[in-house]
C-alpha cells in the first residue's frame, strides 16, 4: 500500500508549479507598495472610488476582498481549477451551490453524506420544494435508477464519512452529464492535494476549508472551485446577494494554513497508515476501515483517483457500546471531540456523537456499529499516538 507522491505523478510541469509550489504562492505575491511577504488582512468593508463606477476593483468587502482574493486565487489553482469563491462556513458553500436550482428540481445524493448537508438538503431546501434521493453512490446502477427527467445535481462526496467508502468520481460525472445535471464533489476529507476532481470530470468542487485547508483547527471557512466561466458566475451572484463571505481574518488564517498543506498531509497519511495496519492486527478490533488497506473495497479506486489515502481512519472494536465509549473518553493525546483535519489527533464514537440522530436500528444496519471509533489522525508522533489508543483500548475492552 504504497500512497504514490504526488510529485511523481505530474508528467508535466504547470506553469506555475507543482502543487507544493503552488500552496505557497498561488495567488500570493509580495505587496506592490511595502514588499509585505504574506498578503495584508484588508480590514476595510469599503473602497475609494475614483468617480462614481471607477472603482479600483473592489466596490464592498462582501462583494470581494484582497485577502479573500488571495485565498481564492490559491484554492483555485489547488484544485487546478480557473474559478475559486470562499465562504464563511463549509454549509455556506454547500447552500450556494443549492441556490443554482429551481423550484421542483430533484437532487442525486450520497446515503451517508455529512450529517450537515444531509440536513441542510432535508430540512431547508425540501420546503422550496427541491427533491432529494439519497442512494449509495458505490452503486452506479443505484445512481443511475434514481436519476429523474428534473435531476439537476448529483451531490458526491468521497471518501465518505464515516466509512471512508471511495465513490468513482469520473463514472459519477458521466452519469450526470448524460442527463444533463451538474456533478458537484465535496473534497474536504481528500484535499486538493490528494484529489483534484476536476481533473475526473467535476464541475464543482466544494470544501470545508474549517477541516484539512485551515488545518489548525482555528477557523471556519467554505469554497468553491469550478472551470467554467458561467457556473463562477452564477456561483459569485449567490456569494454576494446571499453574503456569507468570510471576513478577511478568516481568509488570512486559511492561506497559512495552505502553504502547510503539502506536508501536513504526507505526515497525516504517513500515521494514518500506520495507525490503519496497527489496529488491523490488534486482537479487540473487528474491523478497520481505510482506504489504503488492501481489504479494503475502495482501495484500487482510491489508488487510481488519490494521490494517498488520507488522515482519517474508523475501527470497528469488538466491543459494547459503553466499552467504546471508555476507550474515546480516556485517551490522552487523542482529544475526544467532533471535526477533523487539524494537526492534532481527534477521535469520536459516530454512535453516540455524530451520528446519534440516527435511530440504532438503521444506524446499525448503515454500518455504524456500537464498537465504531472515528479517529483524525493528526501530525504528531505515531508511536505516541499508538501508544494512547493501544493503552485505551487494553483498559476499557475484554478480549
Ligand atoms: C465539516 C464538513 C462540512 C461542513 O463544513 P463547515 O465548515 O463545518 O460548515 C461539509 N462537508 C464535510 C465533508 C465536512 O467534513
Amino acid at each position: 500500500m504504497e500512497p504514490t507522491d504526488p510529485s511523481d505523478e505530474t508528467d508535466e510541469e504547470p506553469a506555475d508549479g507543482r502543487i507544493e509550489t503552488q500552496a505557497i504562492h498561488a495567488g500570493q505575491s509580495p505587496d506592490a507598495e511595502t514588499g509585505a511577504i504574506m498578503p495584508p488582512i484588508y480590514a476595510t468593508s469599503t473602497y475609494e472610488q475614483d468617480a462614481p463606477g471607477e472603482d479600483r476593483g473592489y466596490e464592498y468587502s462582501r462583494t470581494g476582498n484582497p485577502t479573500r482574493t488571495a485565498l481564492e486565487d490559491n484554492l483555485a489553482a489547488l484544485e487546478g481549477g480557473d474559478y475559486g469563491r470562499a465562504f464563511a462556513s463549509g454549509m455556506a458553500s454547500i447552500n450556494t451551490v443549492l441556490n443554482l436550482l429551481s423550484a421542483g428540481d430533484h437532487v442525486v445524493a450520497g446515503d451517508d453524506v455529512y450529517g450537515g448537508t444531509h440536513r441542510l438538503f432535508r430540512e431547508v431546501f425540501e420546503q422550496y420544494d427541491l427533491s432529494f434521493s439519497f442512494v449509495d453512490t458505490t452503486d452506479l446502477d443505484a445512481v443511475e435508477a434514481a436519476i429523474r427527467p428534473e435531476t439537476e445535481l448529483l451531490w458526491v462526496e468521497t471518501p465518505t464519512n464515516p466509512l471512508l467508502r471511495i465513490n468513482d468520481i469520473e463514472a459519477l460525472s458521466a452519469i450526470a452529464h448524460d442527463h444533463d445535471a451538474l456533478c458537484a464533489v465535496d473534497n474536504t476529507f481528500a484535499t486538493p492535494y490528494l484529489q483534484r476532481p476536476l481533473e475526473h470530470g467535476a464541475d464543482i468542487v466544494s470544501h470545508s476549508l474549517t477541516k484539512y485547508l485551515g488545518g489548525h483547527s482555528d477557523v471556519v471557512g467554505g469554497a468553491l472551485v469550478t472551470d467554467d466561466a458561467d457556473l463562477d458566475e452564477q456561483l459569485g451572484f449567490y456569494q454576494n446577494s446571499v453574503g456569507a463571505t468570510p471576513d478577511p481574518f478568516a481568509c488570512f488564517l486559511v492561506l497559512r494554513g495552505t502553504k502547510t498543506l503539502p506536508v501536513r498531509m504526507d505526515r497525516h497519511c504517513a500515521n494514518a497508515e500506520t495507525i490503519a495496519e496497527k489496529l488491523d492486527a490488534h486482537p479487540a478490533v473487528d474491523r478497520v476501515h481505510y482506504p489504503g488497506l488492501d481489504d479494503h473495497p475502495g482501495h484500487e479506486l482510491a489508488a487510481e483517483q488519490m494521490d494517498g489515502f488520507g488522515g482519517m481512519v474508523s475501527v470497528e472494536l469488538d466491543a459494547t457500546l459503553e466499552e467504546t465509549r471508555e476507550v474515546v473518553s480516556s485517551t490522552e493525546v487523542f482529544t475526544l471531540a467532533e471535526s477533523l483535519g487539524g494537526v492534532e489527533s481527534l477521535l469520536e464514537q459516530p454512535a453516540t456523537m455524530t451520528h446519534a440522530s440516527i435511530p440504532p436500528e438503521e444506524r446499525r444496519a448503515a454500518g455504524l456499529t456500537d464498537g465504531l471509533i472515528r479517529l483524525s489522525v493528526g501530525t504528531e508522533h505515531v508511536d505516541d499516538l499508538w501508544a494512547d489508543l493501544e493503552a485505551a483500548i487494553e483498559d476499557a475492552v475484554e478480549y
